[in-house]
């Protein structure tokens, strides 16, 4: 017999998807009809988690299908991003009987594919949706209620993570104050997204104007460079937009 294999030990998100389709590590194997591994771009710069595959998901082999997903497309929206944009993926792989929450040994033996899928992917921040994903990832006991829609920094298998904790859709679809707040939340998220964009462009201007891409002795010399324009008094950044940005790298 094959020695196990170790979540740790694989070097792709598509060896990650091989081996977990085929896992057996808790009871959560018996009554699944497929396992629901972690799907879209390998290198995308938002990882969003998910409690467990849904009664669709589980047949159809995607996450958040049906009504839920509905909701996840609208946050999806509000954030600016698309599901083409975000690699999805859940705590556990398989469905737990009748939609239950997981058991907490059933985490603890599916934890490993999740944290092997964020460690290949390196997003720039990971969305938890509920309070099952925000623990596993922050390994703090915090609730969804107290840290929604707030920034949290945690290490991940010694890397820094940026999480952005929001409602689970499949909850939030059946209390209006969860939906609302969902909403506001993913508005939030899509400012974070774009500071972090304008950031990056800001930094990869910046290290183009430090290149120079002509040979040195064409480069103009200190006294044939214009003078500085005048300062207008503007500040940078003259918006009634809030600023928001933060250090992903
Ligand atoms: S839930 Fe996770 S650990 Fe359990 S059988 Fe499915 S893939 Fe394996």
């Amino acid at each position: 017999m094959p020695a196990p294999v170790r979540a740790g030990d694989l070097t792709s998100v598509a060896q990650v998807e091989d081996h977990a389709s085929v896992c057996r590590l808790c009871r959560l194997c018996r009554e699944r009809t497929m396992v629901v591994t972690g799907s879209g771009p390998v290198d995308a710069d938002v990882l969003v988690v998910a409690e467990a595959p849904g009664y669709h998901d589980d047949r159809e082999g995607r996450l958040l299908e049906a009504a839920p997903g509905e909701l996840f497309a609208e946050v999806l929206e509000l954030a600016g991003i698309t599901r083409e944009d975000i690699f999805l993926t859940s705590v556990v792989k398989c469905r737990p009987p009748t939609g239950r929450a997981p058991f907490p040994d059933e985490v603890e033996a599916c934890e490993g594919w999740l944290f092997r899928e964020i460690a290949l992917v390196q997003p720039r921040v990971v969305v938890t949706l509920g309070s099952l994903a925000l623990r596993l990832v922050t390994g703090r006991q915090e609730s969804i209620a107290e840290v929604h829609g707030e920034l949290q920094h945690v290490a991940v298998q010694d890397r820094d993570i940026v999480v952005w904790p929001l409602y689970h859709p499949g909850a939030a679809l059946h209390v209006d104050r969860l939906a609302d707040a969902l909403r506001v939340d993913a508005r939030a998220l899509g400012l974070l997204l774009a500071g972090a964009r304008s950031e990056r462009s800001t930094r990869e201007r910046a290290r183009e104007a430090r290149t120079p891409t002509v040979p040195a002795a064409e480069l103009p010399t200190p006294a044939a460079m214009p003078a500085p324009a005048p300062s207008t008094g503007a500040t940078p950044h003259a918006s009634d937009e809030p600023q928001l940005s933060f250090d992903v790298e």
